[in-house]
C-alpha cells in the first residue's frame, strides 16, 4: 500500500509499506514561483527518465537515492523512481559554470556570487574562471531561495557536511559539463539536492540534470553579452512577461493559463533537452 507523504511543485511522493519512497513526477510547471494551471504533456516522464540516465552517468562519482531493484507501480510507469528515503539536507547545491540568473543578478551588485569574488567586466552569460559552489536555503512554498555563502552553510550544516557538499556539487557539475559538452551543449548551471540515509551516508537525491533544475544552453548560439537560447521553461516565461499573457509579475495574482502554442513549443523544448543530451529519441516509456 501507497501512502501520499508529501506534495511537492511538480512531485508526489509517496511511501511504501517497507519504508521505500515513490517519487512521481507530474505534469505541472511552475514560473515565477508560482505552479501553473496548464500541464505541459509528457513532462514528468521526460524529467523523470532523464534524470534516471544522469543517475547512471554520475553513479561512479556519488551515491544517489535510487533502489534500481523495486518496482514502479504500473500505474506510475516511466514517470516515477523508487529511492531510499532520505533525510534531505536544507540547502539547494548549485554549481554555475557560467553567469546567468540570481548569479548575474549578484555580480551586478556586489561582483560576486554567493561570497565568491569574481574577476570584473563578466557579461551575462559569460564563462567562469572556474566553475563555483553557489548555495542557496531551500525557500517555503511560495517564496524565492536565497542565495548563502559557503560560510553560512558551514554554520547551519557544520563544516565537514558542508565541505562534502561542495565537493560533491562540483563533481557532478564538472562531469555533467563533460558530457553535455559532447553533444554540443553548455549546462551553464544546475542544482542538485543531498540527503542523508539511515546508515549516514550522503546520497544525491531529488531530480538531477533536468531543464527544471538546470540551464542548458545549445554551445553554437553561445554569445555573452545577452540572454542565452536555453532548452527549458524559456517560452513560458517570455509569454508570461509579454503583453499578450495580460498578467502582472508585480500584481500578487497567479499567472494566466497558458495558450496551447506555448504548451506545444514548451513540451518540444523538453524532448529536445533528452533528445540532444541522451542521443536517443524520446519514447513513452510505459
Ligand atoms: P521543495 O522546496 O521541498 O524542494 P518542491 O516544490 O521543489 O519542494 P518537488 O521537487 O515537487 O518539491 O518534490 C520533491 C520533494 O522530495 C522535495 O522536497 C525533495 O527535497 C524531496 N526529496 C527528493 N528525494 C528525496 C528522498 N530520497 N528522500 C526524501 N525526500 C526527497
Ligand atoms: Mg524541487
Amino acid at each position: 500500500m501507497l501512502t501520499h507523504v508529501y506534495s511537492g511543485k511538480v512531485r508526489e511522493l509517496y511511501r511504501a509499506d517497507d519504508g521505500t519512497l515513490l517519487i512521481v513526477a507530474s505534469d505541472r510547471i511552475s514560473a515565477f514561483d508560482y505552479v501553473l494551471d496548464t500541464p505541459i504533456p509528457d513532462k514528468g516522464k521526460i524529467l523523470t527518465q532523464l534524470s534516471l540516465w544522469w543517475f547512471d552517468q554520475l553513479a561512479d562519482l556519488v551515491p544517489n537515492h535510487l533502489l534500481p531493484d523495486a518496482d514502479v507501480p504500473a500505474e506510475y510507469a516511466g514517470r516515477a523512481m523508487m529511492c531510499r528515503p532520505l533525510e534531505m539536507v536544507q540547502a539547494e547545491c548549485v554549481a554555475r559554470g557560467y553567469l546567468a540568473g540570481s548569479g548575474l543578478t549578484e555580480y551586478r551588485l556586489d561582483g560576486g556570487v554567493c561570497g565568491v569574488s569574481l574577476p570584473p567586466g563578466l557579461l551575462e552569460g559569460s564563462r567562469l574562471p572556474e566553475p563555483i559552489f553557489t548555495p542557496a536555503t531551500k525557500a517555503p512554498a511560495g517564496e524565492h531561495d536565497e542565495n548563502i555563502t559557503a560560510g553560512q552553510l558551514a554554520q547551519r550544516e557544520g563544516a565537514e557536511l558542508a565541505a562534502e557538499l561542495a565537493r560533491c556539487t562540483l563533481a557532478v557539475y564538472r562531469r555533467a559539463a563533460q558530457v553535455a559538452a559532447g553533444r554540443g551543449i553548455i549546462v551553464a548551471d544546475t542544482k542538485v539536492e543531498f540527503g542523508i540515509d539511515a546508515s549516514g551516508t550522503l546520497r544525491l537525491a531529488d531530480e538531477v540534470l533536468t531543464p527544471d533544475s538546470s540551464r542548458f544552453w545549445p554551445a553554437d548560439q553561445w554569445q555573452p553579452g545577452r540572454p542565452q537560447p536555453s532548452f527549458d521553461k524559456q517560452f513560458v516565461r517570455d509569454w508570461l512577461t509579454s503583453p499578450e499573457s495580460g498578467w502582472d509579475r508585480t500584481s500578487g495574482r497567479k499567472p494566466p493559463p497558458l495558450p496551447s502554442h506555448v504548451v506545444a513549443r514548451t513540451r518540444e523544448a523538453y524532448v529536445m533537452a533528452y533528445e540532444r543530451i541522451t542521443g536517443l529519441t524520446w519514447t513513452d516509456p510505459s
